[in-house]
């Protein structure tokens, strides 16, 4: 029996990617800058639409941090940033020495609850110090709830830096994710829904934004014929090999995004006769996720068997799956920051489970996945 691991997201490759890095080697441009750099650059812009502008860097990370300098936040300011994501949405708020600020989720999309984020907003304006920045986060490729975000930022006047790093392809209201945000970050690592093998890009609705951004991604340079500093600099920018893999992933980006929701619907199919299993799906049309996880919650007390039985039945199959992401303000080196919320995102965390949902799946990778699950929950 073909037992070969089924991975939760690997990188799948659309053809062309060794065609663009060939060129570079080619013509010479293995460095952090080139055609490959610039075309990346473009065929972004034109995905997203609405007039962005787009700077490749070295991952989601650095957009993030990055993202944090241009919206001037320093050592002791505070920024708000949803508790339900990966460490890396809050991370740089530390590489600052600023403090974060962890805000629930809502049920419908998991993401950051607009009414508690007025709520943390009001609190921490109360104890003397108004947040400098807000970082919602589209999990699992599920927009926020943006209009409401929007609404709240903008009554305080904070601005949004929003990581989209899983949602390249998600729609609100047919807008791409990656726009809403005053700054935003895209990621491009080995898991997400197209690779550079590492690397991410900072989106921004400004040339001047743009090219400050690749200033301070290349260490901030002064115009001097000699190396002269007169601010912070770092080593951000995408090395145009790497982005030479981008090029060719965005010619198959649609066609992964379309697979990608193919996998939400083939577990949507399975369970749809188990009453105890919900699959994560757009609480309405407004919404379009690119499922970039497929994810499931349980209702373990009727079922009478917890996501972790879940999990290890199907890695006994090699069938990787993991928990959602465990809240922020849970973490050891976080719990100490201030939380705003309830148990929301607490509750999905102990109950939900991300299962395979790769673009390169196989029918035979479905049916051993089909089977362990049948095998789990007794339907024959
Ligand atoms: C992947 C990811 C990041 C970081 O992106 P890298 O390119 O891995 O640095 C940030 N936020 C979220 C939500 C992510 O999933």
């Amino acid at each position: 029996m073909n037992n070969t691991k089924i991975w939760l997201s690997s990188p799948h490759m659309g053809g062309n990617e060794q065609h663009y890095i060939k060129e570079a080697f080619d013509t010479n441009w293995v460095a952090p800058l080139g055609p490959n750099v610039t075309g990346f650059e473009k065929d972004l812009e034109q995905f997203l639409k609405d007039d962005v502008h787009i700077a490749a860097l070295s991952s989601g990370t650095a957009a993030l941090h990055l993202g944090l300098v241009l919206l001037g936040v320093e050592a002791g300011d505070e920024v708000i940033c949803q508790s339900f994501t990966f460490s890396a949405s809050c991370n740089p708020i530390l590489y600052l020495g600023a403090t974060p600020v962890f805000v629930d989720s809502e049920p419908e999309t998991w993401n950051m609850s607009p009414t508690d984020l007025e709520e943390a907003i009001k609190d921490r304006i109360s104890k003397g110090k108004k947040p400098k920045a807000i970082v919602p986060v589209h999990l699992y490729g599920m927009p926020f709830k943006a209009n409401e975000i929007k609404a709240v930022a903008d009554k305080y006047q904070i601005p949004i830096l929003e990581d989209s790093a899983e949602a390249l392809g998600s729609t609100y209201k047919g807008r791409n994710c990656g726009t809403f945000g005053d700054i935003a970050a895209l990621s491009f690592n080995g898991n997400k829904i197209i690779t550079t093998s590492g690397g991410g890009a900072l989106v921004s609705h400004s040339k001047a934004v743009k090219e400050k951004t690749v200033f301070l991604a290349t260490q901030a340079r002064d115009a001097a014929p000699h190396y002269q500093h007169s601010e912070i600099g770092y080593n951000y920018r995408l090395s145009n090999i790497c982005a030479g893999i981008g090029r060719g992933q965005m010619e198959v980006l649609e066609k992964h995004i379309n697979l990608r929701r193919g996998m939400h619907d083939f577990y949507v199919d399975f369970f749809k006769d188990v009453k105890e299993v919900t699959v994560f799906t757009e609480p309405n049309s407004d919404y379009f996720s690119n499922h970039w996880l497929s994810c499931i919650v349980i209702d373990s007390n009727a079922l009478g068997k917890t996501s972790t039985d879940l999990r290890l039945a199907l890695e006994k199959e090699n069938i990787e799956c993991r928990p959602l992401w465990k809240p922020m303000h849970l973490q050891p080196i976080f719990e100490k920051y201030p939380y705003y919320g309830g148990e929301v995102c607490q509750q999905l965390f102990e109950n939900g489970l991300c299962l395979p949902s790769g673009s390169n799946m196989t029918e035979s990778d479905k049916k051993r996945i089909s089977d362990a699950l049948s095998n789990f929950f007794n339907i024959f």
